[in-house]
């Protein structure tokens, strides 16, 4: 493993994860750490549009779903992701910090036989791979150099997120605030420390005349509900921010190369769970790159297209359902519209936020009596 970063480190994240997530983190051997580390732990969603309208959901509901965990866990990314580093370690994994990846290496076929990297020392090396796995997150240069990610013009937006102490109603609700000039995640993540993740335009955050953390506390200031509490909190480390941050990739795999996580897919950080995403993505790659590293060129591309097919179908329901959310957001009109409706059908919201949870199949609010529900209560 060659990470730039060393660890631990912070990632600029909102640092919910879905119910779900903790079957995977089980399945590692990470869960007792992640439990003794003393995470928040999250009994639903609770969701503000900017018509004032709430929409509650419960992880724990009447639809008959129950997900791994009955909470959701809010934990600091300089906890989790060290302890993630030392399960990988544990299982064999060498791990090479502060080791940038500059290049992906082609043998004479333009096949994907390694990568460049670029050591602490500022010198250049080859390493060679049967395989190389680009999980490097959102501007992956692996992908990048296989041609496999694509930069999106829609929606091109910046986050701004920094830890807060002594926020007034902060409780084990994860909150999101939509207001017409971005939305917020506002989640304890334990110690009495809470998580506050903001996402505006990227015009927006141009204009903030590169002072992040003014444009933070000045956006928390102007709306009238979230100032009263944020004038009692204290912002205890500068503002980080990440973006524009819209991409899409063509496909997960090239000859020799694989990407997963962020690298692979990004969606719209809104219904949180990107860090879901790339556990699960990492799970059900695990025995395609085994396959793929130990077979011939031929047979290993055969493998990287199976991997394809099985990220489609594990994914397909949720991408749809991601992106008719993230739609839905930026039309102030159209979240105001489906949280009226919503608040006013709780067993709906649960729903939904089992979907966002992942324990709850898309295909569940994604039946046309599920929109036009949404359509007719939101009147
Ligand atoms: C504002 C915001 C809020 C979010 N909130 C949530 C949330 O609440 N819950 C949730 O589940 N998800 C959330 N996400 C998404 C989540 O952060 C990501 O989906 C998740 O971190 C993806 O994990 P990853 O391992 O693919 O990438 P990353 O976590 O980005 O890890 C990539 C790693 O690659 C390393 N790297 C990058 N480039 C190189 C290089 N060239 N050479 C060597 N190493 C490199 C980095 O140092 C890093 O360690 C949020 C995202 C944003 C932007």
């Amino acid at each position: 493993m060659l990470d730039r970063a060393s660890f631990p480190r912070d990632k600029v994240c909102a640092e919910y994860l879905s119910p779900q997530a903790s079957r995977i983190l089980a399945a590692m051997g990470a869960m007792d750490e992640v439990d003794a580390s003393g995470p928040a732990r999250l009994t639903g969603m609770r969701v503000r549009a900017p018509n004032g309208c709430e929409i509650h959901g419960s992880f724990v509901a009447t639809h008959g779903y129950r997900a791994f965990r009955d909470r959701g866990i809010a934990v600091r990314r300089s906890v989790l992701d060290a302890i993630l580093v030392q399960r990988a370690q544990s299982a064999g994994a060498r791990l090479i910090e502060r080791a940038r990846v500059t290049d992906v290496v082609r043998d004479g076929s333009g096949r994907t036989c390694g990568v460049s990297v670029l050591d602490a020392d500022g010198a250049t090396q080859e390493l060679l791979a049967p395989l190389v796995i680009g999980a490097d997150g959102l501007r992956s240069v692996v992908g990048r150099r296989l041609g496999l990610t694509r930069v999106s013009r829609i929606p091109r937006r910046v986050a701004f997120v920094a830890h807060f102490r002594n926020v007034p109603g902060v409780s084990e609700v994860g909150e999101m605030h939509v207001e017409r000039d971005g939305y917020v995640g506002i989640a304890d993540v334990g110690h009495g420390i809470t998580n506050v993740a903001l996402v505006v335009t990227a015009r927006a955050a141009r204009d903030s005349a590169g002072d992040p953390d003014a444009l933070l506390d000045e956006w928390l200031a102007s709306h009238p509900h979230l100032a009263a509490r944020f004038a009692a909190s204290e912002r205890i480390e500068p503002v980080r921010t990440t973006g524009p941050f819209a991409s899409s990739t063509r496909r997960a795999w090239a000859p020799g190369a694989a990407l997963v996580g962020d690298a692979a897919d990004f969606f719209d950080p809104f219904t949180g769970e990107g860090v879901y995403s790339a556990l699960r993505g990492g799970e059900l790659l695990a025995p395609f790159a085994a396959e793929a590293a130990l077979a011939d060129a031929w047979a290993s591309d055969r493998v990287l297209a199976e991997y394809e097919r099985a990220r489609r179908e594990e994914f397909r329901g949720k991408w749809l359902v991601e992106k008719l959310i993230a739609g839905t957001v930026a039309v102030p009109a159209l979240i105001n519209h489906a949280a009226r409706a919503l608040s006013r059908r709780k067993e709906m919201a649960d729903l939904l936020v089992g979907v966002a949870g992942d324990f709850v199949p898309p295909s569940q609010v994604l039946r046309v009596g599920y929109f036009a529900r949404l359509l007719l209560f939101g009147v």
